[in-house]
């Protein structure tokens, strides 16, 4: 699971870093809202850890424009504003839990895997844009009613970018996502997958490939 980490007071980010990686979460991380907001659009995040007082934009701010740019990573604030006030505030911008610092590092566990529970639960399994459609639960698609058969991770990469469509996917994310290591760069496994699920497809231009950016689909995304 990747959490993104905005957190700009050096000691704590390190130690909420070190621990979230001891349990096996991979932290990406942020000491102001403009960094952060690059990397939530340019990444798949499963949570965002988010401080409220940052330089430059606060973290209340962060949520605004997270939602402007469509990213739906679930957020939990993390804050030293700890009035019933604050609170409220950052839940009505859209955060799924509010965490006052200090706190029990234990209780943050259990909080993110908690916010992780619903996120999952409502999780759509059907996604369909144009004529390619995708069962993430029989891990089946079809291409305009006509069922196509993808290796496992040539369907796990139409996956990313049909979840995450209209977002430009980066060659680094797929490959940590889909192979989940990090392979030489300069190889073209990628390339390769990416041409052999295009072809299955027999839709071109389906998958955009945005040179030294990675890839993205472009469409009306339905799900269900
Ligand atoms: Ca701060």
């Amino acid at each position: 699971m990747n959490i993104l980490l905005v957190e700009d007071e050096p000691k704590l980010h390190d130690f909420v870093r070190k621990g979230l990686q001891q349990q096996g979460y991979q932290v990406w991380g942020a000491t102001n809202g403009s960094e952060a907001l690059e990397l939530a659009a340019a990444h798949v995040f499963d949570l965002i850890l988010l401080d409220v007082m940052l330089p430059g934009q606060t973290g209340l701010e962060v949520l605004d424009n997270l939602k402007k740019f469509n990213i739906k990573t679930p957020v939990i604030i993390l804050s030293a504003l700890g009035t019933t006030e604050n609170v409220i505030a950052g839940l009505d911008k859209g955060a799924m839990d509010y965490v006052k610092k200090p706190f029990d590092f234990g209780e943050l566990l259990a909080r993110i895997r908690a916010v992780t529970r619903k996120t999952g639960s409502k999780t759509y399994t059907h996604y369909k844009i144009d004529l390619v459609q995708l069962d993430l639960i029989a891990r089946k698609v079809w291409v305009d009613g006509r069922e196509v058969n993808l290796t496992k991770r040539e369907f796990h990469l139409l996956e990313l970018l049909m979840v995450h469509a209209n977002r430009v996917i980066s060659k680094t994310e797929l490959a940590e996502r889909v192979w989940e290591v990090n392979f030489d760069m300069g190889s073209n496994v990628i390339e390769v997958h990416m041409s052999q699920l295009r072809k299955k497809l027999g839709m071109e231009e389906f998958i955009q490939t945005r040179v030294g950016l990675g890839y993205v689909i472009e469409g009306n995304l339905i799900c269900r």
